[in-house]
């Protein structure tokens, strides 16, 4: 995963935006920019283009789906097929732009005191997907019936990890009333989704105080002068109103929820490993003995230790955690990580394999085994398992990139072009994307599955750049 990547960066805005959330922007937060066959992107309207990127890991992926299953279920929707993906982005947020993906900004995990309060954000969003609210945006907008077929593409540009300045030619090149229909969600859709987010949270046993609280900390909206006010925040019922219905919910209902110890166990790895890798090592090591969970508090020394390049600590650290759970595939995952970054390429590739093992299907920690492979010189092992990877969720920048060397060191330049192509196109960059995609379909035996993917990027992508220009 690509958490260590981004810990510098994101540091400092998160060290800057502490404790209360300013803006409450369910929705709002993302601009459609273009939809074409298999480009479509997204970015945030008050943010520079830059920021957007997803955090992709497989232990927190795996916590957040613990935390929402039973409200997935409740909602009528399969856990297996809504995804709910992390935004690299400091600021509170949560959206919905298809229905297979809830977006959380890694803010607003660090930001919200409880699990109840995530599940909540969780159901509201969930019943944006379940009561149709997408569907009629999607419908609606110009062009985006054939993005309907293809819900992987709409939250795979999302992604769009590291896509910020074609994105924002892109942007240039779209226009706003229509982005601004596709997002605005009426105050009946926003009363109707707190309501239903209500009922599931009943049905799967979780206090509803979550959604009070949720509403209660956007209180401070109000009293806010409206030039420090989103715009889509404005268009919305205030938090009070929000308050109320919630708290009448609750009285009506009363408080039938047990105290969850599996919620709050994944609920505080999740912010723990988000914590440890976007705020400072010396916080990290203040804090961790605050935690209760001994694999967890051991789990954010150690990636704090890796942060500060001590190897020997991090190391000790993991391998404590392990011993506590010694089936968690994620915690292996972790010190394969710590392992490759740390250039101990072949104790590397034995930890990502004892991950894999134990989770052969998790697409993250596949990818995080053939980055190991490829950069222990096995080009062709690693085609294999990221070739898998790729099969089950190609969300995944880094992945994509590392598939293409190892097509390139196989020999097999008409599949690496085809997959940078597609890279590019995940990230935004659709110059980029037409360019490869040319080369791919130039190169790949005409009418194979390579050749036809290719094309459908290379058509993508034309009609992208054409709109630009
Ligand atoms: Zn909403």
């Amino acid at each position: 995963m690509a958490f260590s990547h981004v810990a510098a960066m994101t540091f400092e805005r998160v060290s800057r935006l502490t404790s209360i959330p300013r803006f409450w922007r369910p929705h709002a937060l993302v601009q459609m920019l273009a939809m074409s066959l298999s480009l479509t992107l997204y970015l945030t309207s008050t943010l520079p283009a830059a920021a957007i990127g997803l955090l992709r890991d497989p232990d927190i992926e795996n916590g957040l789906r613990e935390l929402a299953f039973p409200i997935l279920r409740a909602a009528g929707l399969s856990p297996n097929r809504v995804k709910i993906l992390l935004v690299n982005d400091g600021g509170f947020n949560a959206f919905v732009v298809d229905h297979n993906t809830i977006f959380l900004n890694y803010g607003l995990i660090l930001k919200v005191p409880r699990a109840d309060v995530l599940q909540a954000v969780i159901a509201h969003e969930a019943a944006h997907i379940a009561n149709g609210h997408i569907q009629r945006r999607i419908s609606n907008f110009q062009g985006a019936q054939t993005v309907a077929n293809l819900g992987v593409a709409l939250a795979l540009i999302a992604a769009a990890a590291g896509g910020g300045e074609a994105a924002a030619g892109v942007a240039a090149g779209t226009q706003s009333s229509a982005l601004r229909s596709f997002l605005a969600h009426t105050r009946a859709e926003e009363a109707s989704a707190d309501r239903s987010a209500a009922n599931y949270l009943r049905l799967s046993g979780i206090s509803t105080r979550g959604l009070i609280d949720l509403h209660r900390a956007f209180a401070g909206q109000d009293l806010l002068t409206p030039g420090n006010q989103d715009p889509y925040m404005r268009s919305h019922p205030l938090s009070r109103d929000r308050i109320r219905a919630a708290e009448a919910f609750f009285e009506a209902h009363g408080d039938q929820s047990l105290p969850n110890a599996n919620a709050d166990y994944w609920f505080a790895r999740i912010r723990g490993k988000i914590s440890a890798f976007t705020r400072a090592p010396k916080w990290t090591l203040l804090r961790a003995g605050e935690e209760t969970h001994d694999d967890i508090r051991l789990m954010r020394q150690a990636v704090a230790h890796h942060r500060n390049r001590n190897l020997s600590k991090a190391l000790a650290g993991i391998n404590a955690a392990i011993a506590l759970r010694p089936d968690d595939p994620y915690y292996y995952e972790l010190k394969g990580q710590i392992l490759l970054e740390s250039r101990r390429i072949d104790a590397a590739v034995d930890a990502y394999g004892k991950a894999v093992e134990l989770a052969p299907r998790d697409p993250l920690i596949l990818a995080g085994h053939g980055r190991a492979l490829l950069a222990a010189k096995h080009p062709k092992a690693a085609l294999e398992v990221l070739e898998k990877a790729r099969a089950r969720d190609a969300r995944d920048a880094r992945m994509m990139r590392d598939l293409g060397v190892a097509y390139a060191s196989t020999g097999q330049n008409g599949m690496a072009s085809l997959v940078t192509a597609e890279r590019y196109a995940l990230q935004g960059r659709t110059e980029d994307a037409e360019l490869h995609a040319r080369r791919a379909v130039g190169q790949l035996p005409v009418g194979s599955t390579g050749w036809q993917r290719a094309q459908d990027v290379l058509l993508a992508s034309e009609r992208a750049n054409k709109r630009k220009r």
